[in-house]
């Protein structure tokens, strides 16, 4: 079977096919490239794909009780919940992909692609004590034990296993990358030096930051911006640019539970990332959650506490600097193309330019619930 790299999200897989030089045609795309993985030529995709075949057991083999409706198929779970396929793969063309690239493991154990599997890690909660970013418990428990127990210090939390994360998901932005602020203001707008952080005896606790702690949030576009102050029709709203001054890593929430399974070489990780891509998503989410009039400072504890130790991580860099992340990106729930940044360090990046707008009118959408 023959096929290109646009037939994967996974950007390891990807790059591998394209460093293959064979000119030929892809079989689910129909179109010729010049680098095309032949299962017939090539076998450089076996050993991912096999490890990550191994990470299952096939259902009614399994010694552990566990409920039907958690079985699943592998060319469903490689599509939908590993997201290494791209799109265009249906189901099917998944299984056929798999099964070539794997064909002595298919030869050995057909059922594990075709048949029910499971994960047996993501039932077995003494594994899970070990290497579930939250043990057995749920983002709640979490949650409810930072408030109400401990509010700096949690066994919950596994901090080690967290970091593996962080720097597998990390984003460079050069000097000169450019981000806005909005504040809701009047006619005459406010000047550049009001819009950068608040005066820390004013410094207000926000997702990333608790009260008295300096943070500076922005957004990748105008557009978000004015989604994120949240203004009313005919409000006026200053929008300051800020530009970056220097060179930075960051990391990348937003992306954190679409990490490529092969980005790190071990087979424990593939196991762990799949107990845990529930749990990484879930503070993406909690990121992005829509700042309501009616939350408290207590709201934002868990998420404080997990950017906090972010902030604490550092290794060394390729020319032996230390290297730390300036901050956090998370999605916007406001605005489809949109995300945000929080800067632990506000003098990274200097407001240069104003501009004042004014609402002209505003959508809202509503679900019912009750
Ligand atoms: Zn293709």
């Amino acid at each position: 079977m023959k096929f290109c790299s646009n037939c994967f999200n996974d950007t390891e897989i990807k790059n591998i096919i394209n460093s293959i030089n064979n000119t030929d045609v892809c079989d689910i795309h129909n179109v010729k490239s010049e680098h095309i993985y032949d299962t017939d030529k090539h076998d450089n995709l076996v050993p991912y794909f096999e490890a990550l075949v191994d990470v299952y057991t096939v259902a009614s083999e399994s010694q552990i009780e566990i409920d039907k409706a958690k079985y699943v198929r592998l060319k469903y779970d490689l599509l939908y919940n590993w997201k290494i396929f791209n799109d265009v793969c249906k189901p099917e063309n998944v299984h056929n992909i798999v099964k070539s690239i794997c064909k002595e493991k298919y030869e050995e154990s057909p059922s594990l692609f075709d048949n029910d599997i499971v994960i047996e890690e993501l039932f077995d909660l003494e594994y899970k004590k070990e290497y579930s970013l939250l043990k057995t418990y749920s983002w709640d428990d979490f949650k409810t034990s930072l408030i109400k127990n401990n509010r700096y210090h949690t066994n919950i939390f596994n901090k080690k296993l967290f970091e593996q994360y962080c720097w597998a998901a990390p984003k460079f932005y050069s000097a000169g990358t450019k981000f806005y602020r909005g504040r809701i203001s009047d006619k005459n707008g406010y000047s550049l030096e009001d819009m950068g952080c608040p005066p820390l005896k004013n410094s207000k606790a926000g997702r990333v930051n608790a009260e008295g702690v300096e943070c500076l949030y922005l957004a990748n576009n105008i557009e978000t911006t004015i989604n994120e102050v949240r203004a009313g029709v005919a409000d006026y709203i200053t929008i300051a640019t800020f530009e970056l001054q220097k060179d930075i890593i960051i990391a990348d929430l937003k992306n954190i539970n679409k990490i490529s399974p092969f980005s790190i070489p071990d087979s424990n990780f593939l196991v762990n990332y799949a107990i845990n891509k529930v749990h990484l998503s879930k503070i993406n989410e909690e990121m992005s959650k829509v700042v309501r009039l009616s939350d408290t400072k207590l709201d934002y504890i868990p998420t404080q506490y997990i950017c906090d130790f972010i902030k604490t991580l550092e290794r060394e860099g390729s020319t032996n600097e230390v290297v730390r992340f300036a901050g956090v990106e998370y999605d916007s729930t406001l605005s489809s193309n949109g995300y945000n940044i929080a800067i632990f360090d506000p003098t990274l990046f200097k407001a240069t330019n104003i501009e004042i707008r004014q609402i002209n009118s505003l959508k809202y959408e509503s679900t019912k619930i009750m």
